[in-house]
């Protein structure tokens, strides 16, 4: 039996770098050797809180590019040698959401890195469910393993904006200076919008290198709400995303917004403190649209991918650090200490642990 090294989620803040056998490929599904697995938001949050559904013993990592070693006999669209780039979801295609088209809202979703093992492992295999109701996805020519794996984390971003219009001219706030906040800065920048303004704490400096209009620490949050009055002559935003995991600013970005704009909450918050509370009058007087957004539609990966190699994106910007499977849980606690905007993990590299610095 062939083996490999996998980082394995055992359970609750304990991931074990074991060798496991090399995924058997079936005459339906294809082995991917992994070049390049991203740390999402995500797994870092699973690290700590254990996967969905109580699931153990797993590998996670959903943010794979890595080339086809082995295609199945049944499989029609990749051969060996081929390169692909994966997102977690995957799903039913029966459901009452999936016949409409809203694959990010199926009623039984299931994701790699949770109910199959993900790309924390020097292979993966992807089976026919995941070849065929998840995203896999050809990587264009010439593009590298890390941008290729970075493209899951910009597909919301872009889902996010087109499904709400960003627009030429708008002014657009962003509520947040990770790595999401900067790639709304960027794809609100490739829509057109006039004014981006970034609204963070203890990331700013990162922000500044991707040249929205404005950056204001929100350590002054009545400071940042005159400015955006000024900025927009009084009126408010367009439009105000919250994309940060925690429901502090939504009322702030209420209040930024303008009349029939609209206040969009990205990204979730912690289960022990969703509750938020809004000023009801501001959205029945003002017409304010207070709007949710998650993931991405069948086109996601694909459209990040094009955006990528179009150049739109400036990958290189947020991988700040490079860890090989031993630093799966170094490279979980930089992001969460802020030391690190993006990680990529390289399962099939022996050089130790490599970063860069922040700037
Ligand atoms: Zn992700
Ligand atoms: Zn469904």
């Amino acid at each position: 039996m062939k083996m490999m090294k996998a980082a394995v989620f055992e359970g609750i803040e304990n991931i074990v770098v074991k060798d496991v056998p090399v995924p058997v490929c079936e005459d339906d599904g294809i082995l991917v050797k992994v070049e390049a697995c991203g740390i999402c938001g995500g797994d870092v949050r699973n690290y700590h809180n254990g996967l969905k559904d109580g699931i153990r013993s797993q590998i996670m990592g959903h943010e794979i590019c890595g080339v086809v070693v082995e295609a199945g006999s049944k499989v029609t669209r990749f051969i060996a040698g081929d390169v692909v780039s994966t997102a977690p979801d995957v799903s039913c295609g029966q459901c009452f959401y999936c016949k409409r088209g809203l694959v990010n809202l199926c009623m039984s979703h299931k994701m790699l890195g949770t109910h199959w093992p993900g790309g924390f492992a020097q292979y993966v295999y992807l089976p026919a469910v995941v070849l065929n109701r998840g995203f896999v996805e050809p990587v264009p020519e010439g593009m590298s393993f890390e941008h290729a794996a970075f493209a899951e984390k910009a597909s919301a971003v872009i889902a996010c904006q087109e499904l709400n219009n960003v627009n030429l001219g708008d002014t657009v706030v962003i509520i947040g200076d990770g790595p999401v906040g900067c790639l709304h800065v960027e794809i609100a920048k490739a829509r057109g919008a006039s004014n981006i303004i970034v609204v963070g704490l203890d990331k700013l400096e990162f922000v500044e290198q991707f040249k929205p209009d404005y950056i204001f620490s929100n350590s002054d949050p009545q400071k940042v709400m005159d400015e955006v009055m000024k900025i927009t002559n009084g009126i408010g935003a367009d439009i105000v995303i919250c994309a940060v995991p925690t429901i502090r600013p939504q009322q702030q970005a209420l209040e930024m917004t303008r009349k029939r704009g609209k206040m969009i909450i990205y990204g979730g918050v912690p289960k022990n403190n969703k509750m938020t509370s809004l000023d009801s009058n501001l959205i029945h007087y003002n017409e304010i649209s207070v709007i949710g957004a998650f993931s991405y539609p069948a086109t996601g990966i694909e459209k990040a991918l094009k955006f990528i190699h179009e150049g739109r994106i400036s990958v290189d910007k947020y991988i700040t650090k490079r860890v090989t499977l031993d630093g799966v849980v170094e490279g979980i606690k930089a992001i969460e200490k802020g030391e690190a905007l993006n990680v990529m993990v390289k399962p099939n590299t022996y050089v130790g642990v490599e970063s860069k610095c922040m700037k």
